[in-house]
C-alpha cells in the first residue's frame, strides 16, 4: 500500500497532499517514520568517528526528519479538525513519541559525544548559531534525565510518559464536556440579544442539528450571550456550564488527572535535583525564577484588583437599580459592563461589529506586513484539510517566503481558543507552511462573517506569530520561527495588535458589510478610547490565573488542587464577581501539556514588552517606521532561538523593559 505521509510530495510548495491523506495512513507513517528516527540516532551514537559538531549535533537535527513532517500534518489536522479515529491516533502516539523522546534523552553513548563536545566547544571553531544549538541541545538532554542513573532514570522515563498521556485526557476530556453542552432558546429568550448572536446561535444550532438557535460552550458565542442576554435565570444556566467543564463527574471529568499531573510534576523535577517544578520550569526562561515571576505579577495585581472592586461597586448599583437584589455575581459582570460601557463610551459592539468584517480584516494584516516587511500575499488554489480552510502564497519581492494558511470558523471538530502552528518550520533550503486557526462564529449562508474588536485583536495576534514562523531566517530547525523562550514567544503576536489600533489602518478597512462606508472617525475614536475599558476585570481575571499556575507549580503539590485554588484566590482577595479566566478543570494552557505550566505568567511578562516596544515605533517616527521595522525583523522575527531572549530584545530596543508601558497600555497607572 503506497502512503502518501512517506513519499515525496510531489505538489505545488510541498505542500502536504491533503487530498490523498487518509486517517488510515497515519499509524503506519509515524511507525515507520519512528523506526527511521531510531536508526539514524543509533548510528549516531555508535558513530567510530570522533565526535564533531556535523556528525552529532547537526546529524541529530535531521534525525527524526520523516516523523516531524508527518507529524506536522497529523497534529495540525487532530486540533483542528478532529474525529474519533484522531482522537485515538493522538491517545496512541502519546506514549509513542514520548517514549521515542525518553530514549533518545536517555541514550547514554549520545549523551557522551554531545557532553564531550561541549567541554570541547572553545575549540571547535562554530558559528554564533552552532554555539548556541549546542548549548541548548546539551541543556534539553540534562534537563530530560541524561545525567541520572538506576532507578531514578527508569523512574524520571515512566513519569514523562504518564504526563503526556494525562495531558492528552485531559484535552479530550474538555472537548468532550464544550461539545455535549448546549441551551436551546426560543424565540423568546433572543429578546435583548443583537442580531449577530442571534445569527451564531441559528448557525450552531444547524451545525448540531437543531431546529432552533442554541447556546454552545464556545467563547464567540458565550461571551455575548453573557454581555447581552437581559435573563438572568439563563446568563446564569450558561455560565454554571462554561465554568463547570472538565468538572461534570463521570468519564469527563479532569480533577482527579489535574491533582496527578501535578504531583508527578513535582517529582519529576526533583529527581532533576530542582526544588520544585516551577524553579525547573523557569530556568530556560527570559524571567529565570519564580521571584522574578512573582514580583511582576504582584506589581500589577494590587493595581488592577483596586480597580476592578471599584468597578464592581459601580456595577452592583447599576444592577440595583435594576431591582435585581443581592450580591453582582459572576454571570452579572459582563452584563451591566456592557450596559455601563454603552452609556460611558456610546459603544456599542452590535454597532460595531458590521465594520469589522474577517475578510477586510485579514486584508488589513497583510497590508501592515507588506508596509513592515515587504510581503506580498496571493491567494493559491492547493489542497487542503478542511472546506473552510484558505490559503495564500507570501512572497517578498518575487521570491517565496511562505505559504500561509487560515483556518478561521469554529466548529464541533475543532478544539477551543485560537493559535498559530507551523506544518512545516523553517531552516536552510527550506520555506515554512504556517496555520492560523480561529474559533470566529461562522456566518449564515450568504453573509459576510463579522468579528468583535477582541475577535479581530485574536487575528492580528496570531498572525503576529505567524509572522514570528514566515520571517524566521536561521540555519536549524530546532531554534527556528517561535522556537524560543515561552515568555518570549508572545512578544511578536500581542506586539502585533497594536497596529490594528492605528487609527489610519481602521479607517481603511473597517468598512460597512451592508453600505460599504467607513467607520466613522468619530466611531474609531470611541472604539479606541475604550480599548482599556474594563481593563481592572480583565487584568484580575488573567492575574487569578497566572497566580493560580504559578503557586501550584511552587512548594509541595496540592493533593486538592480545587481546595487548593480556593486557598490562593482567597489569599490574594479575588473580587467574588469575577472568576478566574481558566479555572483548574479546564486550564488546558497548563494541564493539557507542559507548554504553560508555570508560564501562564508569560502572556504578561510578554506584555511588557509589546508596550515598550510599539512605543519605540511611536518614539522613532511612527507605526511604520522602516528602520524599527527592520531591527524587528533582524533581531527578533527572523531570529528564532538563535541568542537569549534579553540579548534579543536589547538589540533590538537598546535596554530593557519596565512594567511602566504596561499599566500606561492597561490605563491602571493612574488607579
Ligand atoms: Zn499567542
Amino acid at each position: 500500500m503506497t502512503n502518501p505521509l512517506l513519499e515525496p510530495w510531489d505538489t505545488p510548495f510541498d505542500m502536504p497532499p491533503f487530498d490523498r491523506i487518509e486517517d488510515g495512513h497515519f499509524m503506519k507513517a509515524v511507525e515507520t517514520a519512528l523506526v527511521q528516527a531510531r536508526e539514524a540516532v543509533e548510528a549516531i551514537a555508535s558513530n567510530p568517528e570522533t565526535p564533531s559538531f556535523t556528525n552529532t549535533i547537526e546529524a541529530l537535527e535531521t534525525a527524526d526528519e520523516t516523523l516531524g513532517r508527518v507529524l506536522g500534518v497529523f497534529y495540525n489536522i487532530a486540533g483542528a479538525d478532529t474525529n474519533d479515529e484522531r482522537q485515538e491516533l493522538s491517545r496512541e502516539f502519546s506514549p509513542m513519541l514520548s517514549a521515542y523522546s525518553s530514549d533518545v534523552a536517555m541514550n547514554t553513548a549520545l549523551f557522551a559525544r554531545i557532553e564531550a563536545l561541549w567541554q570541547s566547544r572553545d575549540t571547535l571553531d562554530l558559528t554564533g548559531e552552532q554555539q548556541r544549538l549546542l548549548y541548548l541541545t546539551r541543556r534539553r538532554f540534562v534537563r530530560a534525565g541524561a545525567e541520572l542513573e538506576g532507578i531514578a532514570k527508569d523512574r524520571l522515563r515512566s513519569v514523562t510518559e504518564r504526563l503526556s498521556s494525562l495531558g492528552v485526557q485531559f484535552t479530550q476530556n474538555l472537548l468532550a464536556d464544550e461539545r455535549d453542552w448546549m441551551m436551546e432558546l426560543t424565540e423568546d429568550e433572543l429578546e435583548g440579544l443583537p442580531d449577530f448572536v442571534i445569527d451564531a446561535a441559528r448557525a450552531a444550532g444547524a451545525e448540531r442539528g437543531v431546529k432552533g438557535p442554541v447556546i454552545t460552550l464556545s467563547r464567540s458565542i458565550i461571551v455575548p450571550f453573557l454581555q447581552f442576554s437581559p435573563r438572568r435565570d439563563l446568563r446564569e444556566r450558561a455560565h454554571a456550564a462554561w465554568t463547570a467543564r472538565g468538572a461534570n463527574g463521570g468519564e469527563t471529568d479532569n480533577r482527579a488527572i489535574a491533582a496527578e499531573i501535578l504531583e508527578l510534576r513535582e517529582e519529576r523535577a526533583g529527581l532533576l535535583g530542582y526544588d520544585d517544578f516551577a524553579e525547573f520550569k523557569l530556568e530556560t526562561e527570559m524571567a529565570k525564577t519564580p521571584e522574578a515571576v512573582r514580583e511582576l505579577l504582584m506589581k500589577v495585581w494590587e493595581p488592577a484588583r483596586d480597580r476592578a472592586v471599584e468597578d464592581g461597586l459601580r456595577l452592583s448599583a447599576m444592577m440595583h437599580n435594576d431591582g435585581v437584589n443581592g450580591d453582582l455575581e459572576p454571570w452579572d459582570w459582563r452584563y451591566y459592563s456592557e450596559k455601563r460601557r454603552m452609556a460611558e463610551h456610546d459603544l456599542d459592539e452590535s454597532e460595531i461589529k458590521p465594520y469589522l468584517q474577517l475578510d477586510r480584516m485579514i486584508e488589513a494584516a497583510f497590508d501592515c506586513a507588506n508596509r513592515l516587511f515587504g510581503l506580498d500575499f496571493a491567494p493559491v488554489d492547493v489542497p487542503l484539510y478542511h472546506p473552510d480552510v484558505r490559503a495564500w502564497e507570501v512572497t517578498r519581492k518575487g521570491e517565496h517566503i511562505a505559504i500561509f494558511l487560515g483556518d478561521y470558523f469554529a466548529r464541533g471538530s475543532k478544539r477551543s481558543g485560537a493559535w498559530c502552528s507551523a506544518i512545516r518550520s523553517q531552516k536552510a533550503g527550506v520555506r515554512p507552511i504556517v496555520v492560523n486557526v480561529c474559533n470566529f462564529a461562522k456566518p449564515s449562508k450568504g453573509k459576510p462573517a463579522l468579528l468583535s474588536y477582541d475577535d479581530a485583536r485574536t487575528l492580528f495576534h496570531e498572525f503576529g506569530h505567524a509572522l514570528h514562523q514566515m520571517l524566521s531566517n536561521v540555519t536549524y530547525e530546532s531554534i527556528s520561527g517561535t522556537s524560543v523562550a515561552r515568555d518570549f514567544v508572545e512578544l511578536p503576536s500581542q506586539l502585533f495588535e497594536h497596529w490594528l489600533e492605528v487609527p489610519e489602518v481602521l479607517t481603511k478597512y473597517a468598512t460597512h458589510a451592508d453600505t460599504g462606508a467607513p467607520m466613522p472617525d468619530e466611531m474609531r475614536d470611541r472604539l479606541l478610547a475604550a480599548s482599556t475599558y474594563d481593563m481592572g476585570f480583565h487584568t484580575v481575571e488573567y492575574l487569578g490565573s497566572a497566580i493560580v499556575d504559578l503557586e501550584f507549580h511552587t512548594g509541595e503539590a496540592p493533593e486538592d488542587p480545587i481546595a487548593r485554588q480556593q486557598e490562593i484566590l482567597d489569599g490574594i482577595e479575588m473580587p467574588k464577581a469575577i472568576g478566574m479566566r481558566h479555572a483548574t478543570p479546564h486550564f488546558a494552557h497548563i494541564f493539557s501539556g507542559d507548554g504553560y505550566s508555570s508560564g501562564y505568567y508569560s502572556y504578561m511578562w510578554s506584555e511588557v514588552m509589546d508596550a515598550d516596544a510599539f512605543a519605540a515605533f511611536q518614539e522613532a517616527g511612527g507605526p511604520f517606521d522602516p528602520d524599527m521595522a527592520e531591527k524587528l525583523e533582524r533581531h527578533i522575527l527572523s531570529a528564532g532561538g538563535s541568542q537569549e531572549a534579553a540579548d534579543a530584545y536589547i538589540a533590538f530596543r537598546g535596554r530593557m523593559p519596565g512594567p511602566e508601558a504596561l499599566l500606561k497600555g492597561r490605563g491602571l497607572d493612574a488607579v
